[in-house]
């Protein structure tokens, strides 16, 4: 495991708590954007600003977050392309356990402590990876500009929400069009 960098913008130190349980410490701040935060069509763009509202409070196997995270995000519409422009709010909460609590744990066979459970290192903890699940799981899986966003003409590719009464002459029914290319391969 690679240890924490405590200038990373997403770690937080946690040392001034004392490990004393009660002790908290509200954390307001602004923090750029990871690489890649969202999904493919729709995300907040790396390096904006990402607005964290945080609380953290020693318990007695760890240190608890709670807070907020608000970013802008940007995107485009899975069915006309339209670019997406919109603001996701979630909320945080992560357990992230000493990691003494933790050997103490598997010494006792506590399966409640697994390789998915949060750790402290050396009295810092890793925002990044709860704030990139929170993230992930407050987006729409498929991003539209409107609700019932019509999508694009099959014919031309126009965005049928600018043009609702958007109509191409009736093609060639391609069952007919073979049937003409017959006559004409006929008389020829
Ligand atoms: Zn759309
Ligand atoms: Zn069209």
């Amino acid at each position: 495991m690679t240890s924490l960098d405590p200038r990373a913008p997403l770690v937080l130190d946690t040392r001034e708590l004392g490990r004393r349980p009660g002790s908290q410490r509200e954390v307001e701040l602004t923090v750029p954007a990871p690489a890649q935060l969202g999904i493919e069509v729709l995300s907040v763009p790396e390096g904006a600003p990402v607005e964290l509202d945080l609380r953290l409070e020693a318990v007695m196997e760890g240190v608890l977050l709670t807070g907020t995270a608000t970013a802008d995000l940007a995107g485009e519409c899975v069915r006309c392309l339209q670019p997406i422009v919109d603001e996701v709010h979630v909320d945080l909460q992560e357990l992230y356990v000493y990691p003494d609590q933790h050997d103490k744990a598997a010494e006792h066979d506590d399966s409640d402590l697994d390789d998915e459970t949060s750790r402290l290192e050396d009295d810092l903890l890793d925002l990044e990876p709860l704030l990139r699940d929170a993230v992930v799981l407050a987006l729409p899986f498929q991003p539209l500009c409107m609700d019932d966003c019509p999508g694009l003409c099959t014919e031309c590719g126009a965005r049928l929400a600018d043009d609702p009464d958007h109509a191409h002459d009736a093609p060639i029914d391609p069952r007919w069009a073979g049937l003409q290319q017959l006559t004409q391969d006929q008389q020829d």
